[in-house]
């Protein structure tokens, strides 16, 4: 079922509006935000003059070409005089364009002077009749994404578990969506969709919307699927999944896909999902979005998670087997909060995202694993973002909140945005007191669901509900210095000294001793932050007998947890340890996650030829198996060209 959708007229006078006095739950059509501050530089949008309102997408999936194909037909809201409307398009190829009734409009595709990810405009004009032009209610585009589509990953059947069918992920954020949806790709102009999907009929298919009926059988031995978002959402949320899946319940309102020889073990890696939802709903309010499902996807999934409404997308490199690395998706789960719910506007504001979801990722972690836990995790983000800020320089503009303009929205510094939002948002905490602070954050939620928002915004109503004219508290939080200011502010909330106190002392101990004889019977009972810890703050140079004796008292080769096998890979490859060269190529082969792909080639090509040698020849073979995000990073990193 559709919302019903107000007149042109009226959702444009609603876009035009950025505040109101008591926001509605959800506006059928969400505001533009025509401050500074919200301006997207990534987009050939320009909304205030016509604007997407909904997505209706109808598409085949053609894995031989790997392509998608179909017609998008878009709901738009048009202000009075407006001549066009302005999509974004990478590389789409669009072969007809008309109105709701069917006849036809003319278009243009223009060219981007720098041939960046930002693509091209696509421009429809609007007819004139009688010398008038008016703008349609419907836009319907016949179009195929791009064979290479970046935001589509397309898999050979070897590619996958099964080894038998083939398999295809999108990947939309930041600006991705573009390659294979023609619409205004931007996360401050909230659309709606639906999607009727013809797909191999051996394949299951999901979205990041709720599923509708059972697939239906179509042409050609095809299954139709069709799938809604009744909520208006930043498109780049809307995401697709295709192949040999399998579902397992996991609570009322929370099951698991994934292929069927993953099933079992991702279905008990995720068995506090329920738990964290109950945890997080009682902090921040009802998880407003049905259910609460997630697929663990094939290996070269370039990301930890994403965090697809209704559809989790995940890594199964987070399946450890003692759901030591769930963090990832309390992670994903708070993002239905800090997000989706309320979203940045520009991608200068990623930390509204990903620092709100890293701060609400620790609240969830305390509820269902305890404090011990939640205050390592904070030790760990603590660590990173003053490690950062010491490499960098306090005054160095990466280290800001709210990054400089003309950041590519895959160019940010995690630690800025995630680490930073963490502790800033902790500072508050601490500050004011959770009694008031809860709330209040509870409440921002509320007054912005379904609507995008701005740092400032976020500042504003902090000021207006939460400091409420207390001038000697406002100099305590130091907000503006937090947010525009670079740097780790002088107020910023220490982490725990005990949080591993233990660990610290013993690789301490070790790296003056190389003596693993009281770690050999600490490291089972250390928790799995804690083995990191102790990795991670390894001696930097380490000899092939004290690497042999680490991978052999540790168990480290044997390892079920990435994370811990990357920080193992890193050490010995730093060190030149030949024994582990076969691990890493087969580490490098099957997985395409960004975060472990990326710094271990780093770290071969700062080494002299037997380094580079190895990674030039590793990523000849396995470039092909990555997403284009983590391809054009390691392209970078070994100085690939075509
Ligand atoms: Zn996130």
């Amino acid at each position: 079922m559709r919302l019903p959708r107000p007149a042109a007229f009226l959702a444009f006078a609603l876009a035009a509006c950025s505040t109101s006095e008591e926001p509605p739950e959800e506006l059928v059509v969400a505001p533009i935000l025509t401050s500074a501050e919200a301006q997207d530089e990534f987009t050939w949008a320009k909304p205030t003059e016509a604007r997407v309102v909904h997505v209706s997408l109808d598409l085949g999936l053609d894995f031989e070409a790997q392509q998608v194909g179909g017609t998008a037909t878009l709901d738009i809201a048009a202000a009075d005089g407006a001549r066009e409307i302005v999509l974004d398009s990478n590389g789409l190829e669009v072969s007809s364009v008309t109105d709701g009734e069917g006849d036809p409009l003319e278009f243009d595709m223009g060219d981007n002077p720098d041939g960046d990810e930002k693509g091209e405009p696509f421009t429809i004009h609007f007819a004139a009749e009688d010398g008038v032009v008016t703008a349609p209610e419907q836009v319907v585009i016949t179009y195929k994404s791009a064979p290479g589509a970046e935001a589509l990953q397309w898999l050979s059947p070897e590619q996958t578990a099964g080894k038998e069918h083939p398999f295809l992920f999108s990947q939309g954020q930041a600006i991705l969506n573009r390659s294979w949806i023609p619409t205004q790709d931007s996360p401050g102009i909230r659309q709606s969709w639906d999607a009727r999907i013809a797909a191999p009929a051996a394949l299951g298919v999901v979205m990041s919307g709720i599923r509708r009926g059972d697939p239906a059988s179509g042409p050609d031995g095809t299954k139709i699927y069709t799938f809604e978002m009744e909520h208006s959402v930043p498109p780049y949320l809307i995401s697709i999944a295709a192949g040999d899946i399998a579902f397992a319940q996991l609570g009322a309102r929370t099951g698991v896909w994934a292929e069927p020889s993953v099933l079992q073990a991702a279905k008990d890696e995720l068995g506090d999902t329920e738990a964290m939802i109950d945890a997080a709903e009682e902090l921040y309010g009802p998880y407003r979005w049905g259910r609460y499902d997630m697929i663990v996807l094939p290996p070269s999934f370039p990301y930890g998670g994403m965090e697809n409404p209704v559809m989790t997308f995940l890594t199964p490199t987070f399946i450890a087997g003692d759901r030591s690395n769930t963090g990832l998706v309390a992670h994903e789960l708070a993002h239905s909060w800090s997000g989706n719910l309320v979203t940045y506007a520009s991608w200068r504001d990623g930390w509204l995202n990903e620092g709100v979801t890293s701060y609400i990722e620790s609240r969830i972690t305390e509820q269902v694993f305890g404090k011990v836990r939640a205050e390592q995790e904070y030790a760990l983000s603590y660590a990173a973002l003053a490690e950062m800020v010491d490499e960098m320089g306090q005054g160095n503009p990466v280290t800001a909140m709210r990054t400089p303009p003309g950041t590519s929205p895959f160019d940010t510094a995690s630690e800025a945005i995630y680490d930073k939002g963490t502790v800033f948002l902790r500072t508050v905490e601490n500050i004011v007191g959770r009694e008031r602070f809860d709330p209040w954050l509870r409440s921002w939620f509320d007054n912005h669901a379904f609507q995008p928002a701005t740092s400032e915004m976020f500042l504003d109503d902090m000021r207006e509900n939460l400091i409420k004219d207390d001038e000697e508290l406002e100099n305590e939080l130091m907000l503006d210095e937090w947010v525009y200011g670079t740097g780790l502010p002088s107020n910023a909330l220490k982490p725990d000294p005990e949080a591993f106190a233990a660990v610290d002392a013993a690789v301490a101990a070790y790296a003056d001793s190389r003596d693993l004889t009281e770690i050999e019977t600490e490291w089972p009972e250390w928790s799995a932050a804690e083995q990191r810890r102790f990795l991670e703050r390894l001696p930097e140079e380490l000899s092939p007998s004290e690497l042999g004796a680490l991978d052999n008292t540790l168990g480290l080769s044997d390892t079920r947890n990435a994370e811990v096998q990357f920080l193992w890979l890193d050490a010995a490859l730093r060190n030149r340890y030949e024994p582990v060269v076969p691990q890493a190529e087969e580490f490098l082969t099957r997985v395409g996650r960004n975060k472990f792909v990326s710094p271990l080639f780093a770290v071969l090509m700062a080494q002299d030829e037997w380094g580079q040698d190895i990674a030039k020849a590793l990523y000849a073979k396995t470039r092909g198996g990555y997403h284009s995000m983590t391809r054009g990073n390691v392209d970078n990193i070994v100085g690939w060209t075509e």
